[in-house]
């Protein structure tokens, strides 16, 4: 391959330029030529592609977001869609694609696969919802602004002894709020993927009161609902005022954290590799601390798996 091509698609999460770089330069290093497509694959089919230098990714790994922007595309789910795609793909003279994005992202890149572009994905979400990889680009940024957040409002909790109910992102996956929820030392966390008892909730609550506690915290998982509504019942059972805050996107910018842009550098240079060496329809994950590929159909056809003896251990230390 003499030139290839990187995208990114999807929710943006922070390290996605630290992955860009990676990809850049690696490319560089090999001799190949590198183009950035810009908005995603809305920009691929209309042909928003730029070749890319090394200084075209300097001062940027430190920066959230992505350079590249990113964007939805409905069109690009229908055959004609990827059709113009592939078109513009040949018409640079592009062989080879990555994307950086999440499970979305990547069955888009499967179907380009299909029509003849060598395509790996590397996963960037904040959500950490991907299967066959311990981490996602972005997950560790999130949950060290969560935790950042969560240790402010406890002071303000803290200083009105009330219970604070706080909303934070993760889609279907409770990664988030559980390494949150323990990290910030949380009473408790509600998750989509275990079973939750609002009697068990209230009576922790009420333990927590008996010995003299002055503040309760709890976090709860987008996907399990919304948090005005738990705040709502928490305050009809036990008549104590409550607040909620939802968190918002404010968890999907800032700064990557050294980990993110360690995870990015190594992801993003593997993907390289991994075109260079004529894989193609994988995503790059990391087991273990090692990186690793898996063909895009078995990491998509399983489920992510949070690890619930996380969920086990945070119950046993905020009792
Ligand atoms: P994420 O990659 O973060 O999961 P999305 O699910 O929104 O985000 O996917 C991003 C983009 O990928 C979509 O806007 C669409 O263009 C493309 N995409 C998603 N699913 C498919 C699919 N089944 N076939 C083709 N393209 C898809």
């Amino acid at each position: 391959m003499q030139k290839i091509a990187v995208l990114t698609s999807g929710g943006d999460s922070p390290g996605m330029n630290a992955a860009i770089r990676a990809a850049v330069r690696r490319a560089a290093y090999h001799g190949v030529q590198m183009y950035g497509v810009y908005h995603g694959y809305e920009g691929l089919m209309r042909g928003h592609i730029q070749e890319m230098t090394l200084g075209s990714v300097g001062d940027i790994i430190h920066r959230g977001g992505t350079i590249l922007f990113s964007a939805r595309s409905e069109e690009f789910k229908t055959e004609a869609g990827q059709e113009k795609a592939v078109r513009q793909l040949h018409e640079h003279g592009i062989e080879g694609l990555i994307v950086i994005g999440g499970d979305g992202s990547f069955r888009g890149a499967q179907k380009l696969t299909e029509k003849g572009i060598p395509t790996i994905g590397v996963p960037g979400t904040i959500d950490n919802d991907i299967p066959c990889t311990d981490f996602t680009i972005g997950f560790d940024t999130a949950l060290n602004t969560i935790v950042e957040a969560i240790d402010k409002i406890r002071d303000t909790a803290t200083s009105h002894e009330r219970t604070y109910i706080i909303e934070v992102m993760g889609r279907d996956a409770g990664d988030l709020a559980l390494w949150a929820g323990l990290a910030a030392g949380a009473e408790s966390i509600i998750i989509p993927e275990a079973d939750h008892d609002m009697n068990d909730i209230i009576e922790r609550l009420h333990a927590g009161n008996r010995r003299g506690k002055k503040h309760s915290i709890i976090i709860v998982a987008e996907g399990v609902g919304s948090a005005a509504t738990y705040a709502e019942e928490i305050k009809q059972r036990t008549g104590w005022e409550t607040r909620v805050t939802v968190l918002g996107h404010i968890q999907r910018g800032g700064s990557p954290t050294a980990f993110d842009r360690m995870l990015a550098s190594r992801m993003g240079a593997a993907a390289v590799d991994l075109l260079l060496e004529g894989k193609r329809d994988r995503m790059v994950g990391i087991r273990n601390n090692q990186i690793v590929d898996v063909d895009f159909k078995d990491a998509l056809a399983q489920k992510h798996q949070l690890d619930l003896s996380i969920y086990q251990l945070a119950r046993t230390l905020s009792i």
